[in-house]
């Protein structure tokens, strides 16, 4: 919609705007595109709907209805759901006190200049950095266990199609790397940089947010060191740090909320 006026906002933080924009668009448009989820797609179902049950840094109303969402899925014994079935869930749940999704998106930081740029791929990203974050924080056993989920999410369901094979194999290649909570946030950090690598200079990068390696010196300065002869490199330990604080939950503000 090109009539909807620009949202400002604050590059420098996050908008859980964007996050239940991105949770509605997935939930509500993406999963809407399979009509029966079974065997492998359930599980990766299944594992994304878990992680966002314990690590989504929601308001209480979206975390009631993440919980009872999870609940009634992980209790599914059938080895196939139809996609009504779900969406009946989610609906009725909605209608319980205290429970609800909002619908439709309202983007914010991931706003366009134009509508065909930026959006939900814009949050998927934001998503699953705040999850890893979260994950990070809450001292789990298992460090691959966001980055499992996002990779199965994007394998069965992310829309666009070139984008779910090129994370594909970008995890066939290094998610094994990933042995603590750390390197698990780090990983999705190299590998979106990688991404903003190809993309750059793109039809599909929007001039007013052009791909870079991402935090720039301007907001993260510390993560950046020159070598003597003049290379680049990157400061991993600041740059962990810049992250942790990036997408903690005191930093996703709640401006344009319902
Ligand atoms: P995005 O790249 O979406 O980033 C969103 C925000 O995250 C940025 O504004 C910034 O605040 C922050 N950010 C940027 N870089 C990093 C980083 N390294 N670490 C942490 N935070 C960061 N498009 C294609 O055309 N081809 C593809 O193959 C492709 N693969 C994709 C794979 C995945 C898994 C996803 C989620 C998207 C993919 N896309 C691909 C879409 C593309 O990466 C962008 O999401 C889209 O072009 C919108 O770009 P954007 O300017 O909103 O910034």
């Amino acid at each position: 919609n090109t009539e909807e006026p620009w949202r400002p906002f604050n590059r420098s933080r996050v908008y859980m705007a964007d996050l239940e924009s991105t949770l509605h668009y997935s939930l509500r448009v993406e999963l809407a595109s399979q009509t029966q989820i079974k065997g492998e797609v359930l599980i990766a179902l299944k594992k994304y709907i878990s992680v966002l049950a314990k690590y989504f840094p929601g308001r209480p109303v979206v975390m009631n209805l993440l919980q009872s969402i999870n609940s009634w899925l992980q209790n599914q014994t059938a080895n196939e759901i139809s996609y009504v079935a779900f969406k009946e869930k989610l609906d009725n749940s909605s209608q319980a006190p205290d429970t609800a999704l909002p619908e439709g998106v309202r983007w914010v930081g991931c706003q366009g200049s134009k509508p065909h740029f930026r959006r939900y791929p814009c949050g998927v990203w934001t998503l699953f950095h705040v999850l890893t974050v979260q994950a990070k924080k809450a001292g789990g056993s298992d460090a691959k266990e966001v980055l499992s989920s996002m990779r199965g999410y994007i394998h069965h369901f992310f829309g666009c199609r070139p984008c779910a094979e090129h994370f594909e194999n970008m995890a066939q290649e290094s998610l094994a790397e990933v042995t603590t909570l750390s390197t698990a946030v780090l990983w999705l950090w190299s590998r979106h940089n990688r991404v903003n690598n190809r993309l750059a200079g793109d039809l599909s990068e929007d001039p007013n947010f052009p791909k870079i390696q991402w935090p720039s010196p301007e907001i993260c300065p510390a993560c950046h060191t020159v070598k003597d002869n003049g290379e680049h490199r990157w400061n991993h330990e600041q740059v962990l740090s810049f992250l942790l604080s990036h997408f903690s939950s005191n930093n996703i503000l709640s401006d344009y909320l319902e």
